[in-house]
């Protein structure tokens, strides 16, 4: 099976190594799949402001670097490890209330897609575009300020558009999607080299982005483990 982390974060975001090392990192480790996902992060909140003012968002005017930056440590992985990267961002709707907050990881993405637009924008945008979506972190994380309830709390009107759910982000399992018979994969949320020891998806499938998506969303030959030192 398929060894593979589908959120990732480097200096794009808030995230502390460089992309260049993050790949490296993954590929020596053995990975076969790995998805980079800085954080898009919504400006219509003052803590939405604050991720902007910090510089800890993929913007409009920068995404296309970030994009081919992606590309060419896609080109580089591949060769030296046989390692698939693919490009992502987390949007990353985040107000002062939980219950309105959610994190969305958008896979396999061409344009850029602005974390400010209503969630049915998002949804139908990323959907014309092909990109997985994710929900991250739907229930509570042991690290509270990052609590986002808004997708499970509305789950009835927004799982039309998921294609799966985190059921494991980090050190956190929740078990409440696989209740629901939700599809579900778990990822690590990696913004420093430790992180690399946490959940994981193993998938079932070809090496190759197309097969990888079609697996997650039909959620058949999908697992987790628990990747540790
Ligand atoms: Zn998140
Ligand atoms: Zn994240």
């Amino acid at each position: 099976m398929l060894l593979c982390d589908f959120h990732i974060h480097t200096t794009y975001s808030d995230g502390s190594i460089e992309l260049q090392k993050v790949v490296d990192i993954y590929g020596q480790a053995g990975f076969d799949v790995i998805a980079i996902t800085d954080h898009v992060v919504n400006n219509d909140s003052s803590i939405g402001k604050l991720a902007h003012r910090f510089k800890y968002t993929v913007k409009e005017e920068n995404f296309q670097e970030y994009m081919d930056a992606i590309e060419f440590e896609s080109t580089r992985a591949w060769d030296k490890y046989g390692m698939l990267v693919i490009s992502g961002i987390e949007i990353s709707k985040n107000y002062i209330n939980p219950d309105l907050s959610a994190h969305i990881l958008l896979l396999d993405l061409k344009g850029f897609i602005s974390a400010s637009w209503d969630y049915e924008r998002i949804f139908r945008e990323a959907r014309e575009q092909d990109a997985l979506i994710v929900a991250c972190h739907p229930q509570g994380l042991s690290d509270m300020s990052k609590d986002t309830y808004h997708l499970w709390n509305n789950r009835e009107k927004y799982a039309k558009y998921i294609d799966a759910w985190e059921i494991a982000n980090r050190d956190d399992v929740f078990n409440v999607v696989s209740l629901k018979k939700y599809p579900y994969i778990a990822n690590s949320d990696f913004h420093k080299a430790r992180h690399l020891y946490s959940w994981k998806t193993l998938l079932n499938c070809s090496k190759e982005v197309g097969a990888i998506k079609q697996c997650i969303r039909h959620n058949k030959g999908v697992a987790i483990t628990l990747f540790r030192n």
